[in-house]
This record gives structure tokens, C-alpha cells and sequence, in this order.
């Protein structure tokens, strides 16, 4: 999004839901469901609450969301409805942002410099789990031993959803936002805005088809 020339304000969300398990998951309702409430609610907060920091927009669009299903469901459940976020809201001095999680932000300076802001947490997993996916792409491709090493992987990994030492997504509870990559950026320093999820950020960060300025340079 380039930001309009006349200051203008302005807030953008973007949320990624995180896939459900095929087992139950404590919840009736869908992702599509959970993202719809909570970036309705943070978009609504971000643009009507200016005096609130972005990180305690999402700790009160999260309370919000589990408010809707607290009753019937079981917002405990490690996999209860989920999403990594980007907010960012500007105004005519300043540029606000909150990444959560392996959804980023790409900031275009005036001069097309492209500063990525990005929650590194999930590769910054602890040396053993790490180790494990290392092992699983060593084995051959298609093999019962890779399944069954990517496997035990995804349970490590999932062991870390929402832990202390893990990674972090907006699930049911507020306190997560205090977790989220903030900051703060002078609006003359701002041309545009990029908010990609992991999907996108692959072409840089998996396939290195570019750096961030030309993944830019590409949207
Ligand atoms: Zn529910």
C-alpha cells in the first residue's frame, strides 16, 4: 500500500489463520470464522482508539474474539483458533507497527530502501528441535523415515506453540501481545507498506529469489 501524499491516516490488518488440526480442537467454529472477528476488531480499535498502542489494540481485540466463544468452547486447547499478525496505523507524523508471529512487514523509504520487520522467534527455536528438522530433510525425499522424522518435527514444534521459549500467534489469550515486534517510524521516512504472509515472504526466505528491496521491487 503506498501511503497517500497528503498525510492522511490510515490503519491496515492482516492476519493468517493458522491451518486446524483434523482432530478435534476444542472449538465449534472455524478459522475463517475467528480471523473475520479478531481482524474486524483490530481494524475497528487500530483506527478508533488512537490514544492505544498497537499492542494493546490486539491484547483487546483478542479478549474481544474469545469473549464471543468463551461459553461454548475450550480456548485452552493448544490449537484453538489462531493467527499470525501484521497491524500497522499511520497518521501524519508517524508510522506505527506490530508484527506477531511469521506473517512481516516490508517499509519502502522515499529513497526505495526496504527495512523487513520480521518475529524471527520461529527460527529461533532451541538447537535441538532444530536439529530434528535438520535431520528430517537429510533422509530421502518420499521415504517412511523422513515422514516419520518430519513428524516428530511437527510434534516438537507444536510442543512450542504458545510456550515460554517457543513462538507466538494470536490465539485466546491478550497477554500474547506483549509478545509482538513494535515500533514506531517518522511518516517522511515512509513511502509504502508491504504486509505479507509466510507465504509470500518464501520467495525471499526459501527460495532466496531476491532480497527484501527486490521482493518489493516484484509486488
Ligand atoms: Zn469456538
Amino acid at each position: 500500500i503506498a501511503l497517500p501524499a497528503s498525510g492522511q491516516g490510515g490503519a491496515l490488518v492482516l492476519l493468517d489463520g493458522v491451518t486446524p488440526p483434523p482432530n478435534p480442537y476444542g472449538c465449534s467454529h472455524s478459522v475463517p470464522w475467528f480471523t473475520a472477528r479478531l481482524g474486524g476488531a483490530l481494524l475497528e480499535l487500530s483506527g478508533s482508539r488512537r490514544d492505544m498502542p498497537l499492542a494493546d489494540c490486539l491484547a483487546a481485540a483478542i479478549t474481544r474474539t474469545a469473549d464471543a466463544h468463551r461459553d461454548t468452547c475450550d480456548l485452552s486447547h493448544v490449537r484453538t483458533p489462531q493467527a499470525t499478525v501484521v497491524v500497522v496505523r499511520w497518521d501524519a507524523d508517524r508510522v506505527e507497527h506490530l508484527v506477531l508471529s511469521d506473517s512481516s512487514l516490508l517499509i519502502e523509504a522515499p529513497d526505495g530502501m526496504v527495512t523487513p520487520v520480521l518475529d524471527s522467534r520461529l527460527d529461533e527455536l532451541p538447537h535441538s528441535v532444530r536439529a530434528l528438522g535438520a535431520a528430517a530433510r537429510a533422509l530421502p525425499r518420499g521415504s517412511a523415515e523422513r515422514r516419520a522424522a518430519g513428524a516428530e518435527y511437527g510434534r516438537a514444534v507444536e510442543a512450542l506453540r504458545n510456550a515460554e521459549g517457543g513462538f507466538f500467534t494470536a490465539a485466546a489469550d491478550p497477554d500474547v501481545a506483549r509478545r509482538a515486534v513494535t515500533g514506531t517510524t517518522p511518516r517522511a521516512e515512509v513511502r509504502a507498506l508491504a504486509a505479507l504472509s509466510d507465504g509470500a515472504t518464501r520467495w525471499v526466505e526459501i527460495f532466496r529469489e531476491g532480497d527484501w528491496t527486490e521482493s518489493f521491487a516484484l509486488l
